[in-house]
């Protein structure tokens, strides 16, 4: 693998853009964020986090000439038929409200009792070498634990007080970043998608 592999990012999204550059560091790759290359978000108009990754790194390496790596993700809670799924940045409405997701989580889930709040992380991720590649890599990774009734913690972003992991006895937020990154779904995909690059 190059060390000097120039990468852009296609997210807005800080939270996983810090996580982005926290899992790369090791590799000394070259990495922008969209919004350095003037690229704004695009519209999500899948209904798969596959789809919509694949136009984010389309849009992307567009953009920027470079190659890029996309990542689509959410939560599914078992309870609400997977919801909100695809649609976890804008599950109350305004795009990237965290806060006020959490809130509607909480609402959703007011009747749902402990041992039937399970919920799954999910992130796909898409490498595209350029705007027209016919084979671009798709990965994913998932992460298992269950909704909380009250959030818990002040680190990670979006869901992470919300998202209890029974293995570790902790909510997400409450995890330090580094082993949020070595077992999160963002970090299972990742290293899924390293290997495929080393190959
Ligand atoms: P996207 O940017 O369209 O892929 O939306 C991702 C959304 O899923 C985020 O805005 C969060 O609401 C949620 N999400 C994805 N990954 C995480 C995570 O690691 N922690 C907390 N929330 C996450």
């Amino acid at each position: 693998m190059s060390a000097t592999r120039s990468l852009v990012v296609a997210s807005n999204n800080a939270g996983k853009l810090r996580e982005f550059r926290e899992l790369l560091e090791p590799l000394a790759w070259e990495l922008t964020a969209q919004a350095d290359h003037g690229i704004s978000a695009v519209e999500e108009t899948g209904l798969t986090f596959v789809e919509n990754a694949l136009l984010k790194a389309r849009a992307a390496c567009l953009g920027s000439g470079l190659p890029a790596l996309a990542d689509d993700s959410g939560l599914a809670v078992s309870a609400l038929g997977g919801a909100p799924g695809i649609y976890s940045a804008r599950y109350s409405g305004a795009q990237g409200d965290d806060q006020a997701n959490n809130d509607k989580l909480l609402e959703a889930l007011a009747e749902v009792p402990e041992g039937q709040r399970g919920a799954q992380y999910h992130c796909v991720l898409v490498y595209m070498r350029h705007a027209e590649d016919p084979v671009p890599i798709i990965v994913q990774g998932s992460w298992p634990g269950e909704i909380l009734s009250l959030p818990r913690g002040e680190g990670g972003f979006g869901y992470d007080p919300l998202f209890w992991v029974p293995e570790q006895g902790m909510s997400v937020a409450e995890l330090s970043p580094e082993l949020k990154n070595r077992i999160s779904h963002r970090g299972r995909a990742l290293t899924a998608l390293l290997e495929q690059l080393e190959r």
